[in-house]
């Protein structure tokens, strides 16, 4: 299910002055970097309805490491994980919790690889509703869960992945009267749109060759294309930029799809990276995510756990960091312009989904062997 926003009652160049204006406020329900563009996101709903933590207006930061690195002429970060969960989730959850409430739920869930459900948890609790989290018993950042916890989040753990949590969800929630959260919900999609709405407004409406983006449940790329299109329809921009999803080797069903231009996507039963928000074997956003790639000329390319740590070094050593999951966008670049399917003269937005701190684990396994080979090696 998709949301089709009615374009053609709206006037593009009203829109930037409107948006622009919406940079200097502070504490109004539209403050925020996702319910500023709040005409292209959920027009209808009631402003009091808004449950808002000023998600979004996270810093856009060139990188000149990031370009040395990747081999690109030029290399933006978007730190998604400044967002208040410290997770890009925060653009879609805003929206999905927002809209839930208006339709008078107070009981909210999701499935999880760890970031949903603590950003579910955080808007949850200022809605004044629950969060319940479905959240598989292995693989998930011990930080997360703790976060989700703290927020008042209730935890129900199982034997599986992802992918089975939201399959029960899909089938219960229903009769659980629970209002689900995954980015199957629409909003959660159009919430997130703003990631892209707020890069093109940052860079006074010219947007780069390419944005790079980590891949998983691809909520995030359907975001990014829809977004995309609806900037260019409304005469926002001109140029369409090309869109790259990255995903881990061991989690990567959608990019093997593509690469065998496969009619269908076949799920990977046993997803295993050390990225943990990507350890995604059955992506629910697939199709909408083929529809970015056929929109923007997208490419998608895999690259291992070992790819992702040592572009994670160079993001953390900037003084930006990131969670490993993101890190797999300029882990990708770096491959795209090795292969030459980047070209060297070209420039990209990388985006960073989740934030340094979300897994200690990974840091700390990341940080000996750093050590190790500092000292020894
Ligand atoms: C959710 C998540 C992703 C994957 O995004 P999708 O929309 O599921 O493809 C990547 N990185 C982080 C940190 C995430 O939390």
């Amino acid at each position: 299910m998709q949301i089709e926003q009615d374009l053609a009652r709206l006037d593009g160049e009203y829109l930037k002055t409107l948006f622009h204006e919406r940079l200097s406020d502070r504490m109004s329900a539209l403050a925020g970097g996702v319910w500023r563009y709040k005409e292209l996101i959920h027009p209808e709903l009631p402003l009091e309805q808004i449950v808002t933590k000023y998600e979004g207006n996270t810093g856009l930061y060139r990188s000149t490491s990031g370009a040395v690195y990747a081999g690109a002429r030029g290399v933006w970060l978007k730190a998604l994980s400044e967002n208040p969960s410290g997770s890009f989730k925060d653009n879609g959850m805003t929206a999905s919790v927002s809209h839930g409430r208006w339709l008078g739920m107070n009981r909210f869930a999701c499935s999880s690889t760890g970031n949903t459900s603590a950003s579910l948890a955080m808007y949850a609790a200022i809605a004044g509703g629950e969060a319940y989290v479905y959240l598989p018993e292995e693989g998930v950042a011990a930080s997360k869960i703790r976060q989700t916890i703290a927020y008042g989040g209730k935890l129900v753990r199982f034997k599986g992945t992802y992918d089975d949590g939201l399959a029960y969800l899909e089938q219960h929630a229903e009769e659980l009267g629970m209002y689900v959260c995954n980015s199957v919900n629409p909003l959660r999609i159009e919430g997130q749109k703003s990631i892209v709405f707020e890069i093109a407004q940052y860079m006074n409406w010219e947007l780069p060759d390419w944005i790079v983006l980590p891949g998983g449940a691809l909520s995030n790329t359907a975001a990014l294309g829809k977004g995309l299109e609806e900037l260019k329809t409304l005469g926002l921009i001109q140029k369409v930029p090309r869109v790259a999803v990255v995903q881990a080797e061991g989690a990567s069903p959608f990019h093997r799809m593509v690469e065998q231009r496969a009619e269908s996507l076949v799920a990977c039963e046993k997803p295993k990276t050390e990225a943990s928000a990507l350890n995604i074997g059955n992506p629910p956003s697939w199709r909408k995510a083929l529809r970015t790639l056929a929109f923007t000329d997208g490419v998608t390319v895999s690259v291992t756990d070992e790819q992702i740590f040592a572009a994670k070094a160079v993001i953390d050593r900037s003084g930006i960091g990131c969670e490993p999951a993101s890190a797999a966008s300029l882990a990708g670049l770096k491959q795209l312009t090795a292969s030459g399917i980047v070209d060297r003269e070209e420039t990209a937005v990388c985006l960073l989904t989740g934030n340094l701190l979300k897994d200690l684990d990974a840091l700390q396994r990341y940080e000996q062997e750093v050590f190790a080979e500092h000292l020894f090696g």
